[in-house]
């Protein structure tokens, strides 16, 4: 399957962290028997593909939650109360249309409520609303008490609405939760590069649970695969747009980001400079960059008595939104990157990071 239409697939599928069913199901399909699959007990998916030789052990990991929304509690007059899962910021909810998926399966639309401007005091205007002032409203009328009519309970996961389009510029993709499901993306397309190659290691790609609520299913599911290396897929931030800042080199189509720091992990240095090496030898862009926040990275890397880690990221404009930008020059450079990376870590590479 063409890459674009996984990226419109995986975009588009729901899952929030600790729902992930849906994006299990389509990396599994995607999978295939090409790879051996085992589960953590939280839900990561492990698929391990040997190669010439048991070791190293290569672990490439992307989250497959998305940040959304939990149902609190249902109003009287059946409006939902919402807990935020994962990073929001107050700023980029109102307004924002929603689908609340019930235990019955189907899909509920909302859009999320704020008093309009109208009604604000003048000290109100000033402020940033608060999160615990917002609701889903559902369609709740007069003749329809949602509360009764719909069956919505506390725990039912919420996510953006926000259909994937290919832009103008059709080099670039705009949709909903590329973090991480460009990560997911990538894990698929590096097994289409690798599958009928030999490689001198054994790679484990990991769709991991639960990233965007503390990095919980890497952790598990290092613990499992015990990696020699380990390697986070994942957005970063790309700062090409009013407002921002950011070195030049942090922009769409500003080639593979490798972390130098975040906050959950100082990356491992040599392996960084492995990766560095490689990248230079084969002419393909990537630039130095660091973040606040973390990646799955944060926890593989300190499974057992240490893994050496590195993050790399997708450049991503409007990250923790309904709707962000990557571009495919980007994605098609990162995995020339990671399939690179697979065909020549090998046992002696290994010994040479470790020394
Ligand atoms: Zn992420």
């Amino acid at each position: 399957m063409d890459r674009i239409e996984i990226l419109k697939e995986l975009s588009e599928a729901f899952g929030i962290s600790g729902y992930e069913e849906n994006v299990i199901n389509l990396l599994k399909k995607h999978f295939g028997d090409r790879v051996s699959i085992s589960r953590d007990r939280i839900g990561s998916v492990i698929a391990r593909k040997v190669g010439k030789s048991e070791r190293p052990k290569i672990m490439f990991s992307a989250h497959m939650d998305e940040i959304g929304f939990m149902v609190k509690e249902i109003t009287k007059e059946g409006f939902i109360k919402f807990l935020p899962i994962g990073g929001w910021w107050a700023g980029n909810i109102p307004g924002m249309k929603v689908r609340i998926r019930t235990r019955k399966g189907g899909d509920i639309p909302g859009v999320v409520g704020l008093k309009p401007i109208h009604e604000l005091t003048p000290e109100e205007r000033k402020k940033l609303p608060e999160i615990k002032d917002m609701y889903i409203d559902v369609g709740g009328s007069k003749n329809f008490n949602s509360k009764e009519k719909l069956d919505i309970r506390p725990g039912d996961p919420i996510v953006p609405e926000g259909s994937f389009e290919r832009m103008a510029n059709s080099n670039l993709l705009v949709g909903k939760a590329w973090d991480d499901r460009v990560g997911c993306a990538l894990l698929i397309s590096l097994l289409d590069n690798i599958a009928g190659d030999e490689h001198p290691n054994t790679v484990y790609l990991v769709g991991s649970v639960q990233e965007e609520v503390g990095l919980r299913g890497a952790r598990t599911s290092a613990y499992a695969v015990e990696p020699d290396i380990g390697f986070a897929l994942d957005v970063s931030l790309s700062r090409d747009t009013p407002g921002n800042d950011g070195e030049a080199a942090e922009r769409l189509g500003g080639g593979a980001s490798v972390l130098v720091y975040d906050s959950t992990m100082i990356p491992h240095v040599k392996l960084r400079e492995f990766v560095c090496d490689l990248a230079e030898a084969n002419k393909i862009p990537y630039h130095l960059t660091s973040i606040k926040g973390g990646y799955d990275t944060g926890t593989i890397h300190l499974t057992k008595f240490g893994v050496p880690c590195l993050a790399l990221g997708v450049p991503t404009r409007y990250v923790h939104s309904s709707s962000g930008i990557i571009s495919l020059e980007d994605y098609d450079n990162i995995l020339e990157l990671i399939t690179l990376i697979v065909k020549s870590l090998d046992e002696k590479v290994l010994n040479q990071i470790l020394e």
